[in-house]
């Protein structure tokens, strides 16, 4: 790097020592400019032209330099927050016209991917979260917050409970984390975090985590909460610490909007772990990740931007209590039955602005005149929201209606001193509005005076000196000046001061002029300063409700998702499930909420479902393929998961005893692309999801065991399904899609265990799918005609009849798994005695995996 030759680089150098890992964005006049690395890697990050300081001197004593346009610099540094940057901001600290000397520079704030506040670098229906994490031998904390909104809570996790923890990282999926040096060192957590959920990591040292100064900086940021924090256990306080530490580190401003701390504690929400959420497509899709396609994408009719956030933090976290749970229900259906209030609640929340983060950019400092308008236009809608809700009788949307604060006093001072459509900008005056300010009329009354005396100088010296093309003018560089044409120059007065010389005219001051020109300008001046000081007062004014602000807020959201529930159910014909603590799954007639919305030319088939954890525990479903298996089991979860959420159900009738956790083991994981073998997920999925199970969960297994061969295959769904149906080992209700047909043996001699088929006919070399679900198992495959379907060419299509034709006629030997003939898939739930002597000489014990053995091990022992 060249040496500083100039104070201004020096200068430059010193800020960009203080922060290495960021890109300095440095003010110099209307641009941002970066220098040397940092420009470098700018300029080919974002295409931009990469240019030097001193040219005159040789190559290698340049400074390499880029920069962007001051007013513009908003969508540069989105981009680069993108790509995973931190940028910070230096700016001018004094008017360079005033300063002698260098310029007085400072870092005003660092951003980063989990910090922004910008509305262009943020999205409006989803929540921006950062997060800290601390870690030590005995267990975890963690802290989340997404200033843009306020919101912060706190959690922390024993040793065992490594589990809970990722489940709370994927459902927040945070942008940025900040983690210990404990939390950091541990690499599994890292690649979660970097791989999983795409988020930025930085090792933010121990010091930050310390737990006397975590505590005395919460004590001092958070006016509730903390009391809620446990006793005797310091790691969410850490977490929250190493949080407040880094924000107040790279934002340096006010962050009093981040003043409810809340604690999460176990028990309150049903846990989804990051496959689940996945695997059932609760917020994006599984194949292209869009909205479109999700059980989001149906229940999202929301008209704010608060609803919009909050709806899809109650799909991510459906409740567990049954009381919590009919509330939501009570309020629903006080919106489904009255059509008339929900469509006018609708459109009145549909002009409620975004006031979570507009009091969060309030209190931030970067609001403008604009954002306090919109702050007071949308209160000003909430009066209006509460005439149309009072009817209501369901406790809930009593008790909103109750917190809809529209703040009366502070919506009438808005609007008495900003006029409707204020500038962009509060530095440069024009938004206050007339009759407010008593000094701001005044000075305005000088401002207008003084350009009428100007208008009036032009009149009275034309006439005093006969020059007609007299004329008055302004420039930024000369300021008034009076303007002769060549011909009139005999007739200049003498008092006339010479300014400028162009081709045609020649221009003129004097000292009247002057004077008039002072004392424009320094109203002028004096205005600005005035209304941004007005501004600032109304600012604070507004900054001070904050809590109440963020109340309403919060109410707003819940309506909005309440009145979006009850639209998808008006619209779509759901019904209000019944939610209990049983442990029944009963559905009448029940639907897939996606699959019906994507459904164009034919209707959806509704199918029953009954469960009750005792005599209907496990559901064998087999049936050929697209016989829509799989759409049942996930139909099934779904309407358990909406219910819980506190929405209607799409079915005729629905009772829905609250599941604890739903698991899922379907398809192909994404987990594929890092590495791991289908099976070798399948069954990381299996493990975990056993291990974590109740009696209370919801179990789907998508043909488990299909990722090996047919007899490891059929071996380990067996033992799972057994797993699953004892009632001393687990005994959780599961929905048990399988192509192994000897599976269907079970019924009957597993207590719990049923067979269903999803009912298809051949019709000729067709086959019809019903898409009706039936007790028993499926008693044909029908693999050739969906395969027929799928568009196999016809000479694969009548070769592979003809195989099949010999395989039943017993012609000739199937194709079997290399060590086993085929004949024993077949034969393994009734095997004899002399069996075992003849597996065993079979396994080849060089070959053999663990798990290969375990089961072989099992089967025997079953044989004996
Ligand atoms: P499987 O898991 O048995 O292979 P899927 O569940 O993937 O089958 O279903 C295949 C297709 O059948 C789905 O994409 C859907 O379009 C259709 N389908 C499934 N269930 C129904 C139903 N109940 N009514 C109408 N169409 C259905």
């Amino acid at each position: 790097m060249p040496p500083a030759t100039t104070p201004m680089m020096r200068q430059y150098l010193k800020m960009k020592e203080l922060h290495p890992d960021c890109i300095l964005f440095f003010r110099l006049g209307d641009f941002y400019e970066m220098f040397n690395e940092d420009a470098k890697l700018v300029s080919s990050e974002l295409d931009l032209t990469l240019t030097s300081r001193d040219r005159g001197k040789p190559e290698d004593q340049r400074t390499p330099m880029c920069g962007v346009p001051y007013h513009s610099a908003d969508s540069y540094i989105a981009r680069l927050i993108n790509k995973g940057y931190k940028v910070a901001i230096c700016e001018q600290m004094e008017d360079p016209a005033a300063a002698k000397g260098l310029v007085d520079r400072d870092i005003i704030r660092i951003i980063t991917p989990g910090t922004v506040m910008t509305d262009s670098m943020l999205e409006e229906g989803r929540n921006n979260y950062i997060c800290a994490l601390y870690a030590d031998s005995a267990g975890w904390g963690l802290c989340f917050c997404d200033i843009s909104t306020g919101q912060v809570g706190a959690a922390s996790f024993s040793g065992v409970e490594e589990e809970h923890l990722y489940n709370e990282l994927g459902r927040f999926a945070p942008r940025e984390a900040v983690l210990s040096d404990g939390a950091y060192s541990d690499q599994q957590l890292l690649d979660f975090l970097t791989h999983r959920l795409n988020c930025r990591c930085e090792n933010g040292g121990e010091a930050r985590f310390r737990p006397d100064a975590a505590r005395q900086a919460a004590e001092d940021q958070f006016s509730a909460g903390l009391e809620q924090l446990p006793q005797g256990d310091d790691h969410a306080l850490q977490a929250v610490g190493g949080l407040l530490s880094y924000l107040y580190e790279t934002q340096k401003t006010d962050l009093s909007h981040l003043s409810v701390l809340t604690w999460y504690a176990g028990g309150q929400f049903m846990e989804l772990d990051l496959t689940a959420r996945r695997n059932l497509e609760l917020t994006e899709t599984l194949r292209s990740q869009e909205k479109k396609g999700s059980l989001l994408w149906v229940l999202d009719k929301t008209r704010t931007p608060m609803g919009r956030r909050l709806i899809r933090a109650w799909l991510q976290r459906p409740l567990l209590s049954p009381v919590a749970i009919t509330r939501r229900l009570g309020a629903v259906e006080d919106l489904v039955t009255d059509s008339l209030t929900r469509d006018e609640v609708v459109s009145t929340l549909r002009a409620v602005t975004d006031l979570e983060r507009l009091i969060g950019r309030i209190v931030y400092g970067t609001a403008g005149g604009r954002d306090l308008v919109a702050l007071s236009a949308g209160l000003g809608k909430l009066p209006r929201l509460r005439e149309l809700l009072s009817p209501c009788s369901s406790a809930l949307l009593t008790s909103l209606t109750g917190e809809l604060d529209d703040l009366p006093d502070l919506r009438a001072l808005i609007s008495r001193a900003i006029v409707d459509e204020p500038p962009f900008s509060v530095r440069e005056g024009g938004f206050i509005r007339p009759g407010y300010d008593a000094e701001v009329d005044r000075l305005r009354d000088i401002l207008t005076g003084g350009k009428d005396l100007v208008a009036g100088v032009e009149a009275r010296e034309k006439e005093r000196t006969g020059i007609k093309s007299l004329k008055v003018g302004y420039n930024k560089v000369f300021g008034y000046y009076i303007e002769v044409s060549k011909s009139y120059y005999d007739q200049v007065p003498e008092d006339y001061i010479r300014k400028q010389t162009l081709v045609n005219c020649e221009r003129y001051i004097t000292q009247e002029l002057k004077d008039l020109e002072h004392e424009i300008l320094s109203a002028q001046d004096k205005i600005t300063a005035l209304e941004f000081n007005l501004f600032c007062d109304l600012r604070e004014k507004a900054a001070a409700l904050v809590g109440e602000i963020q109340r309403s807020a919060a109410a707003v959201a819940q309506v909005d998702v309440l009145a979006s529930f009850a639209t998808v159910a008006a619209e779509n014909g759901y019904c209000r499930p019944e939610v209990d603590l049983s442990d029944a799954i009963e559905i009448t007639e029940g639907r897939h909420p996606v699959v019906e919305k994507m459904l164009r030319d034919s209707l959806f088939v509704p199918n029953d479902t009954h469960m009750d954890g005792r005599a209907h525990t496990v559901a064998i479903i087999t049936g050929p393929n697209m016989a829509g298996k799989s759409t049942y089991m996930r139909q099934v979860t779904l309407i358990v998961l909406m219910a819980q959420m506190g929405s209607f159900v799409p079915a005729r009738s629905a009772r829905i005893g609250v599941v604890d956790r739903v698991f899922t083991r379907i398809g192909a994981s994404d987990d594929l692309a890092a590495g791991q073998s289908t099976f070798m997920v399948e069954m990381t999925e299996v493990a975990e999801l056993l291990k974590n199970a109740t009696s209370k969960s919801l179990l789907i297994l998508d043909e488990i065991g299909r990722g090996t061969s047919t007899y490891d295959g059929m071996s380990i769904a067996r033992a799972v399904l057994e797993y699953c149906a004892d009632k001393k080992k687990l005994g959780a209700k599961t929905l048990f899609a399988t192509h192994y047909h000897e599976i269907t043996a079970l019924e009957g001699v597993i207590p719990g265990v049923e067979n269903y088929n999803i009912a298809a006919k051949k019709k000729k070399d067709d086959i019809l799918f019903l898409r009706k679900i039936v007790r028993g198992g499926a008693d044909q495959s029908y693999g050739i005609e969906v395969a027929k379907l799928a568009g196999v060419p016809d000479k694969v299509i009548a070769r592979a009849r003809q195989i099949l034709a010999e395989l039943e006629a017993g012609g000739i030997q199937a194709p079997g798994p290399v060590e086993k003939p085929a004949a024993d898939q077949v034969s393994l739930l009734d095997m004899g005695g002399n069996e075992v002597a003849r597996r065993l000489r079979l396994a080849d014990l060089n070959t053999l995996t663990p798990i290969e053995a375990m089961n072989l091990l099992f089967e025997l022992k079953k044989l004996v």
